[in-house]
């Protein structure tokens, strides 16, 4: 490290989900911006297949990594703790070792940057002077509600998803009940009180990075700026620097993308629910048979059923696990389908994949690091919304930008039937629908490919959010 060069650490959540982004933040801002960047990250399990993952992600060794790994909470939870709550427990029992890792950083650090679930490093960073910052991973219609929920907590008595009207949050499309993320649901339960400290310790840091850009958000984001009953939560400034993804590795060339490369320009749909998301043996059962009658070429990433409704998995997935045997499949699929898609199990290279010419479709879960490499990959979607903010993802992918279709009834209140699935495929396949869905798409990627070029919106903001760190 020459004197000159800025010290950044920046501390990433446990599970994959999290970490790519923030390792994406990383690297960019170690390459494009020569900032030497520490990242402490919390491990989840034994397997740590974040670790092989970074191993991966890091040959080159641009940035620097700090593996810290995660304390026992199995005597601070039982069955029925939210994944939500786990995540701010098991960040919270690692803030002891965090604190050790940044006493004991040789340089100054300019800034410290957590991501969504890190918040709670404030005193942390209080107690070193480092000038502090949010990574925000997803967009800036949740980090919006983030911002606004204290007003919200304040303003309904009732339960959010018993509202008859949609909640009002400034700047924005309004939030339909059904939509609420996850630890809005139940205001008894834990994991809405970590929700409303995390929304207020949002609203305590000097600036907030976000993972979108200005031309797909730009009324929200002009709120975040200028609207006086969002500027009153918080005024601190906000950097949309994304879309941020991993790019593609071409040295990742496995049977998948092999089999790919042999198909026809978007002809494949590729089907995954994120790094940990789960079905029930029951929609496992329906999805299986809608790709099946639907006759169309897949990539079906696949994963034990969770019949609990748990998320669950989030925190122990692998990408090395092989997934155990495939007998939750409907009986003969594989063999009936063996000329017509691959069942991946557990994990795939899903940048290669949505990257690849072949594919033409995506079922996705909607979370925000598979939105966008859909969207830059210019790949349309099926929004089939799980856990956290996918609900709003999803609702903002089929009714704000039209780049998606989705089921009539949400997948988390209703099993979706196979012949809904084989008519949700035949439409973003094959119908004229998709040709104004595959328009909007285009747009999309060209918009973001213009935000992070050199001149665009996010990597003008990206500068200056360099140049404030370097002058604070
Ligand atoms: N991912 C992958 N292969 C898989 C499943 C997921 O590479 O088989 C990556 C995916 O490309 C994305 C991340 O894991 O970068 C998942 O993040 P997302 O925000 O979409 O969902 P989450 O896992 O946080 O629910």
């Amino acid at each position: 490290m020459d004197s000159t060069q800025l010290h950044v650490a920046i501390m990433s959540s446990p599970g994959i989900g999290h970490l790519i982004p923030v390792l994406v933040l990383g690297n960019r801002l170690a390459t494009h911006h020569n900032i030497k960047i520490t990242i402490l990250t919390i491990t989840t399990n034994s397997s740590s297949p974040e670790i092989e993952f970074l191993k991966k992600f890091n040959e080159k060794k641009t940035i620097q990594i700090i593996p810290v790994p995660s304390i026992d909470i199995s005597h601070l939870i039982d069955s029925n703790t939210k994944l939500f709550t786990q995540l701010r427990i098991l960040v919270r029992e690692a803030l002891p070792e965090i604190r050790s890792g940044i006493a004991s950083m040789n340089h100054r650090l300019v800034a410290l940057i957590v991501d969504i679930f890190g918040t709670q490093i404030l005193p942390i960073a209080e107690e070193f002077n480092i000038p502090k910052y949010v990574f925000h991973p997803t967009n800036a219609w949740s980090l919006a509600l983030f911002m606004y929920q204290q007003v919200l907590d304040q303003e309904i008595e009732s339960e959010y998803v018993d509202l008859k009207q949609p909640l009002e949050i400034p700047g924005c499309k309004a939030l339909r009940p059904d939509d609420v993320m996850d630890p809005m649901m139940d205001r008894s339960d834990q994991q809405y009180h970590e929700y409303l400290k995390l929304a207020l310790e949002y609203t305590c840091f000097d600036g907030i990075l976000t993972n979108t850009w200005e031309e797909l958000e730009e009324e929200t984001i002009k709120a975040l700026r200028s609207n006086e009953k969002l500027r009153s939560v918080s005024r601190c400034p906000i950097y949309p620097i994304g879309p941020l993804r991993r790019t593609v590795d071409i040295t990742e060339h496995d049977e998948v993308i092999h089999w790919l490369d042999k198909q026809n320009q978007k002809s494949i749909l590729y089907v995954s629910f994120g790094s940990g998301g789960t079905l029930s043996s029951e929609q496992i059962i329906e999805l299986a048979w809608g790709l099946e009658l639907s006759q169309h070429k897949f990539v079906w990433v696949v994963r034990p059923p969770s019949d609990n409704g748990t998320d669950s998995a989030y925190l122990n997935s692998n990408e090395n696990d092989t997934g155990g045997s495939l007998e939750y499949l409907p009986k003969g699929f594989l063999t009936r389908t063996k000329d017509m898609g691959l069942v991946v199990p557990m994990w795939a290279q899903q940048v290669e994949i949505l990257s690849h010419l072949s594919v033409g479709g995506f079922i996705s879960h909607c979370g925000w690091n598979s939105t966008i490499e859909s969207l830059t990959s210019g790949v349309p979607m099926i929004a089939w919304p799980l856990h956290a903010e996918q609900k709003m993802n999803s609702t903002m992918l089929t009714e704000e930008l039209g780049v998606a279709i989705r089921p009539m009834i949400l997948p988390t209140k209703k099993l979706v039937k196979r012949e809904e699935i084989q008519e949700m495929v035949r439409i973003l396949m094959h119908t004229k629908e998709e040709k104004s869905i595959r328009e909007n798409v285009k747009k999309l990627k060209l918009s973001a490919e213009n935000a992070l070029s050199e001149g665009g919106l996010s990597y003008n903001t990206m500068c200056e959010f360099v140049k404030n760190i370097r002058t604070s």
